[in-house]
């Protein structure tokens, strides 16, 4: 069997859970108490993660049931989706940011989420069949997240004191609206969530309920603060950890500015849709749920040239064309 949990310092553990996916798993956090333990995100609601969540939780002498709180850095469904199944066994209180926890609601709401979404994806230029398979993959991750009620919010800079530590939530939007990492002062350690990974980027969606959002903006400003912390090591929820924070950072910010740049020369030879602008980018060979990532990921480079003036959209026949507003674009 693979290795599950690993101690990172006194009482505090890394636990890696098996996911069937491309991402292969996910890691999560684990702070010893006195009598129970916390902890930061819990693998998501798929066959076989509670089975090893409970292998992993044994091999320190504790047992689901001695859960007392659970912290979620967001509502994506391999960090939550355990959430609601371990408070029920345990009566673990749960944390989270409270953009997060309403996007989870919004997913379950008739008319919510999921159809805004399938409107995002016609406008942006895809069709109606891509459109039902990428509703049917958000409906399997929403059943990997089990319903929960939320005990309390977390904001920026709240100190919470666990199993005798320190940590401050660092809030870092971009990846979501709502993004927690947290902050291990005595140990210089960032318990980084999504927004900060070892070898890939983490994909920046539009937020559909919340359109004033700016997630290209959001998540370079949050690379930015996380950069004026004293971090020694990084452990994200995907891959190793890691040090040299400051140099992945500029890395990633170095990143996003050349894909501006390469989304704005998409449009050199005239308008295009999202849609057509992605398959330049990334090609058009992708499985339908990375097309969607791609969409994604360039509507909100799009966003960001339009909110700088260096593009302008039109809509024609309920599709938006992206088209230049500049002959070179200068950062
Ligand atoms: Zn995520």
């Amino acid at each position: 069997m693979n290795k599950l949990i690993w101690e990172m310092a006194d009482g505090l553990f890394m636990i890696r859970l098996p996911m069937p996916f491309r991402m292969t798993h996910v890691n999560i956090f684990l702070f010893l108490e006195q009598k129970g333990f916390t902890l930061i995100d819990t693998g998501p609601d798929l066959p076989g993660v509670m089975d090893a969540l409970e292998t992993a939780l044994s091999a320190v002498g504790r047992r689901l049931e001695d859960c007392h709180r659970i912290i979620i850095t967001h509502f994506h469904m391999d960090h939550c989706g355990l959430a609601g199944l371990i408070a029920q066994r345990s009566g673990a209180a749960i944390s989270i940011c409270e953009s997060e926890y309403q996007t989870i609601l919004s997913f379950s709401e008739h008319n919510g989420r999921i159809r805004r979404m399938e409107d995002f994806c016609i406008r942006n230029g895809f069709n109606s069949t891509d459109v039902d398979e990428i509703a049917s993959t958000f409906l399997s991750f929403q059943k990997a997240t089990s319903p929960f009620n939320a005990n309390d919010f977390l904001t920026d800079g709240e100190i919470l004191s666990i199993g005798g530590r320190e940590i401050e939530v660092v809030s870092t939007p971009g990846h979501t609206r709502g993004h927690l990492s947290f902050l291990l002062p005595a140990e210089h350690f960032l318990i980084a969530g999504d927004h900060i990974l070892p070898t890939i980027t983490p994909n920046l969606s539009p937020d559909l309920d919340a359109r004033d959002f700016r997630p290209l903006e959001s998540f370079v400003a949050s690379l930015k603060k996380v950069g004026q912390l004293k971090i020694e090591r990084v452990w994200p929820s995907h891959g190793p950890s890691f040090k040299n924070v400051a140099e992945r950072i500029t890395e990633m910010i170095k990143h996003h500015s050349e894909r501006t740049r390469i989304t704005f020369q998409a449009l050199d030879d005239g308008a295009k849709t999202t849609s057509q602008v992605a398959e330049l980018i990334f090609g058009n060979h992708l499985p339908i749920f990375d097309r969607f990532l791609a969409l994604c990921e360039s509507y909100v480079h799009l966003v960001a040239l339009e909110n700088m003036a260096a593009v302008s959209r039109q809509n024609k026949d309920g599709k938006d064309f992206f088209l230049q507003q500049k002959d070179t674009l200068q950062n």
